[in-house]
């Protein structure tokens, strides 16, 4: 298989341009062609002799997504697009416009293996965890296509992230790059439903990005029900990974909290989640739950909703709702999933 120069960290991409005899500045060249303006194939790169383009083409490819349709919402221009990778992959991905700047939600894998029982993403199973060029690309095209900035990124499409931990630590490395893209390690968010083991290793990355935890429940018994996970992981080791994450990077955790009529919303549950989390440098982010055609989970009324922010605020959690992006085009969080390229939408 041909290596994919889109995947190399720009030290990668020297020696493999020193291995093939050729010059190291042209690692930074060709760098700045993958990574500032997007070149989709060699031919583009033309600062580079044809010789060389050639011999590019003969050995490498660059990775990369094809836009198959896009969808735009009438509500608020949220955009979600449907990507095609190699072999005929398909993925979704979103680009939200918010007062602060444009951001991209990707995926990391074609389908999810969690099993979260109110998700879409999940239904088929996965088919295959993307390479870093797959997320960059997404973002890269996005970019291109919208003829706008793109400042943020979260991790929040299909996909586990930590259930390919190495390709996204280097897609965080690359899209982080000053000769790249040069996107703040801030402006990154990477959300996991709690691969405890993966969460500390993440820690030890001291990476400036915010993590955003899937949680969904205050205790084991309804999060065992909603999040298959949760059976390999129990919510008191789960939060003590949260602990220890908070504590080594100084970084304010997000729990994320869909709330769901009859399951996880009543004031008891907000009640016992304020004294678990209490202590823990966190947020909440509270989601309604998004329709999911497959499943019957019935959204919370607003009366529950506002009644369960108002008791974790009035035990001192930082609480905000999440703003429903996107949902006329099934666009919103879990409503991503497979879709076929004819299949109408
Ligand atoms: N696998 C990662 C990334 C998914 S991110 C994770 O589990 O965190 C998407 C976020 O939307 C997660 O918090 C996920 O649990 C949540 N979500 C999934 N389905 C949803 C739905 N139907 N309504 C609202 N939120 C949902």
């Amino acid at each position: 298989m041909k290596a994919d120069l889109r995947s190399m960290t720009p030290e990668e991409l020297q020696k493999e341009m020193e291995s093939i005899g050729e010059a190291k500045f042209r690692a930074k060249q060709i760098f700045r062609w993958l990574h500032v303006k997007y070149a989709e194939n060699f031919e583009e790169m033309t600062d580079l002799s044809e010789n060389l383009r050639n011999k590019l083409n003969d050995n490498y490819i660059i990775g990369g997504v094809k836009i198959v349709r896009k969808l735009v919402s009438k509500e608020d221009n949220t955009t979600k697009y449907l990507f095609e990778l190699e072999n005929n992959y398909i993925i979704e991905s979103v680009f939200m416009q918010y007062s602060y700047g444009n951001t991209v939600c990707i995926s990391t894998q074609a389908g999810c293996r969690m099993g979260c029982s109110f998700c879409a993403s999940t239904l088929d199973g996965v088919e295959k965890s993307l390479t870093p060029a797959e997320m960059l690309a997404q973002i890269y095209a996005i970019e291109k296509d919208k003829g706008e900035k793109v400042s943020g990124v979260v991790l929040m499409g299909s996909g586990e992230p930590l259930d390919n931990y190495e390709n996204v630590l280097k897609f965080i490395k690359l899209i982080n790059c000053k000769d790249g893209k040069n996107m703040g390690q801030r402006h990154i968010t990477l959300s996991t439903c709690g691969l405890i083991d993966k969460m500390y290793e993440l820690a030890d990355e001291q990476l400036q990005i915010t993590l955003a935890v899937s949680l969904h429940a205050p205790n084991d018994e309804i999060r065992n029900r909603i999040m298959p996970i949760s059976r390999a992981y129990p919510m008191e080791k789960l939060l003590e990974a949260c602990r220890h994450y908070a504590e080594k990077t100084k970084r304010r955790i997000t729990f994320e909290y869909a709330l769901i009529k009859g399951v996880n919303d009543s004031a008891e549950n907000a009640r016992e989640l304020a004294s678990r989390l209490k202590g823990l440098l966190c947020h909440v982010n509270l989601i309604p739950v998004n329709d999911v055609k497959e499943r019957n989970y019935v959204r919370s009324t607003n009366e529950s909703i506002k009644k369960f922010e108002e008791i974790l605020v009035s035990r001192n959690i930082e609480t905000t709702v999440r703003r429903k992006l996107g949902s006329d085009i099934d666009a919103a969080c879990g409503q991503l999933r497979k879709r076929y390229k004819d299949e109408q939408i």
